[in-house]
């Protein structure tokens, strides 16, 4: 069974074709530009050369006629007939509370979908349009759809809720919901997986670091916490959000700079983080580097993150009475060394020592404590699109 799995973006569309018989990846790539000058393909099989492919890709339409034409091109193409593709998965942002699971989709759950994009403006609209075309192009092949916030589904209402008035939740749907939830997913799985421990024993907190980030408690395998929320500008400061700040400076900066509620939000989503504190950059390999060069506002962006970081752990370690396993995933925590370490040397009270050559790996499953270090921490890349393919198939066969 061969799944396709789409994530559409605004003017972006990333993709990968995998082999369920035995979760291979068949090929990947991704569109960039749709509808804007200078458009192009990269398509990547896993046996061959990279092709770059430009044209013009005004819509998402013409971007993945482009994405099948390649998959079944004759020089760097994986299959012989579109019928091969036995169903589509398609990453959807937000699923509110309607989805806490995958689900296959109908016209009722694209409705539903539709009903949540007020609670993700920038991502829900793409998603659903990736749906659209892929049921026109392929309108006999079943579509899933895997939400960033299904895994975050099972917090208690006393993390989930905010401290506001309760109208705001049961009107406008205002609570935490949490995202990366398939990456959080994934590491936790494999993580238990790896340790060759059932997941109901462990207490488990994961740290997505990326471009975005965010740490989930998990117990027992359900998410008790999290720290993105509404949306995704809540909890670790990440390349250009600002993470948790005092909700006052929100008013405050809009009288003393006359910023109309987009420009707060955009300043808060794109000029804040670790760019916003260092006018360096979002990118912690030139954070590191300008740190290393003596850049006192880039060492400060980066200790500001770490010190974030290291404040979650210990907030999720009180709820969930205890850590066993902290996990590190995404761009920096697979491959940011120094950060990790950063984060580590602090938690020695939790019971977490940090083994200095064995975190020395980048993108690689590894355990990164030391042998008789009382906690394990551990780097797993994680695997978004094989969570996104392996419930594909299982909706796909349970229909
Ligand atoms: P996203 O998917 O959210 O765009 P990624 O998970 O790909 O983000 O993470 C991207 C980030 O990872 C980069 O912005 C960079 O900060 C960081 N990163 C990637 N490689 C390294 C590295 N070798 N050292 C330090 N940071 C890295």
């Amino acid at each position: 069974m061969k799944v396709l799995v789409l994530n559409c973006g605004s003017s972006s569309l990333k993709y990968q074709l995998m082999n369920m018989e035995d979760e291979s990846s068949l090929a990947k790539g991704l569109v960039e530009r749709i509808g804007i000058d200078g458009a192009f393909l990269e398509h990547e099989p896993a046996e061959g050369e990279e092709v770059t492919i430009e044209n013009e890709i005004p819509d998402h339409s013409v971007a993945i006629k482009m994405v099948i034409d390649a998959l079944l091109d004759d020089a760097h193409g994986v299959i012989d007939d579109m019928d091969e593709i036995s169903a589509v998965g398609h990453r959807v942002v937000h699923g509110g509370e309607e989805f806490s699971d995958s689900v296959l989709i109908d016209d009722e759950v694209y409705d539903a979908i539709d009903g949540v994009k007020d609670l993700a403006p920038l991502h829900n609209p793409p998603n659903l349009l990736g749906i659209e075309v892929s049921q026109e192009l392929m309108p006999e092949t079943p579509d899933v759809a895997v939400f960033d916030t299904a895994f975050h589904q099972t917090m208690p209402a006393k993390s989930y809720l905010y401290a506001l008035p309760y109208e705001w939740y049961k009107e406008h749907d205002v609570r935490r919901y949490g995202f990366h939830g398939t990456s959080h997913k994934y590491v936790s799985q494999r993580a238990a997986e790896l340790l060759d421990k059932p997941i109901e024993d462990l207490k488990i907190i994961t740290c997505h670091l990326g471009n975005g980030a965010s740490v989930a408690a998990i117990d027992g395998g359900k998410v008790v916490d999290t720290s993105m929320g509404l949306t995704p500008l809540e909890g670790l400061v990440m390349g250009t959000r600002c993470g948790d700040i005092d909700p006052a400076i929100v008013p405050f900066m809009m009288e003393k700079e006359d910023l109309s509620p987009a420009e707060i939000d955009n300043i808060l989503n794109k000029e804040s983080g670790v760019a916003g504190i260092s006018g360096v950059s979002s990118d912690f390999r030139d954070l590191e580097e300008a740190a290393q060069e003596g850049n006192e506002r880039a060492k400060v962006a980066i200790d500001v993150f770490c010190q974030r970081v290291k404040k979650y752990i210990g907030s999720y370690s009180a709820a969930l009475g205890g850590v066993d396993v902290v996990v590190f995933t995404a761009g920096i925590g697979e491959n940011a060394i120094g950060i990790r370490a950063e984060i580590l040397e602090d938690l020695a009270y939790l019971g977490f020592t940090l083994d200095e050559e064995k975190n020395d790996v980048r993108g690689e499953e590894s355990i990164i404590t030391t042998d008789n270090s009382d906690n394990i921490a551990m780097v797993i890349p994680t695997n978004e699109e094989l969570v996104i393919a392996r419930d594909t198939k299982r909706l796909v066969i349970k229909a």
